[in-house]
């Protein structure tokens, strides 16, 4: 990350569900990069964790206990980052979660926590950063979908339905805040051994289909994530908006 035009000194990103897995991952890419890092999620073992381990390879971290389902607690999440920093001019917006169900055994309580989680999540906190970032008169949102937006796969009901609807919205959203200086963008994993897929990856059989899937023949790692993030982010990406880059493999290719 040394050219400058990927240099994030100075810079503020927030990344929700940066506790774990992507969003740690990302968190730590950012950081690298030379951003200042606020990390959003739940569980405040985790998040404190997760501050340590970005801290120690020398970024300046700041950690919020946030639950994204709820309005007030992500108002409280964007007004922290503007006192801690001075700005916010990136959100990784990736707080997620998913529940396997067949169609036919999916609860009525399991759809309502992936579509609040993935869908409403991702609106409160887009919209609550836009607010900022308007003022700014600059910044980056980078939705965190999934192939699962665009491609079909079993077990994925609400969990497709969540992503396709953030692929739509981040068109929107590109639309709306293009004249008021923001990206918007998404990105779109394939399968990243993190703690939301270590039980699905560990079944052979299904590992073995997933790997197959891709023309990469293999399952993403963090790292594969960490120069999108960084690119989208960054002046690298200027005029890039409304885009949704898959980053898998080559699965949505085939
Ligand atoms: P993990 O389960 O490993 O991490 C999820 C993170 O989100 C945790 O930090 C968790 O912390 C946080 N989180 C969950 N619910 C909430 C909430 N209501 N409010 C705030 N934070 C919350 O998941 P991954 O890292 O695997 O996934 C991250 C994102 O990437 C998701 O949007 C997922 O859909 C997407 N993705 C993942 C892929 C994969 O293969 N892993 C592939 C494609 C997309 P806590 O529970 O403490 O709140």
């Amino acid at each position: 990350m040394s050219l400058p035009i990927f240099n994030l000194t100075g810079k503020t990103a927030l990344i929700t569900g940066g506790s774990k897995g992507i969003g740690l991952g990302m968190a730590k890419a950012l950081g690298k990069a030379g951003a200042n890092i606020v990390i959003a999620s739940r569980g405040e073992e985790d998040l404190q964790k997760a501050a340590e381990d970005i801290r120690s390879f020398g970024a300046t971290v700041k950690q919020k206990q946030t639950d994204v389902t709820d309005k007030n607690n992500v108002n409280d999440l964007i007004d922290f980052t503007v006192r801690e920093f001075g700005s916010l001019d990136i959100l990784v917006n990736n707080a997620g979660r998913n529940i396997r169900k067949k169609l036919i055994d999916i609860e009525e309580d399991d759809w309502n926590n992936v579509l609040d989680t993935n869908l409403k999540g991702i609106f409160l906190t887009g919209q609550a950063a836009a607010h900022q970032m308007i003022t700014q008169k600059s910044g980056k949102i980078i939705n965190i979908s999934s192939i699962f937006g665009r491609v079909g796969g079993s077990f994925q009901t609400s969990y497709a339905a969540s992503k396709g609807g953030i692929n739509q919205l981040t068109k929107v959203w590109a639309d709306e805040l293009s004249l008021e200086g923001i990206n918007v963008n998404a990105i779109a994993p394939a399968y990243i051994k993190t703690p939301m897929t270590q039980g699905w990856l560990s079944d052979e059989k299904r590992f073995n289909e997933i790997v197959d899937k891709t023309m990469m023949k293999r399952v993403g790692e963090l790292k594969d994530l960490e120069g999108p993030v960084v690119f989208l982010a960054s002046e690298a990406a200027s005029y890039v908006t409304g885009q949704i880059l898959y980053v898998d493999g080559g699965w949505t290719a085939k």
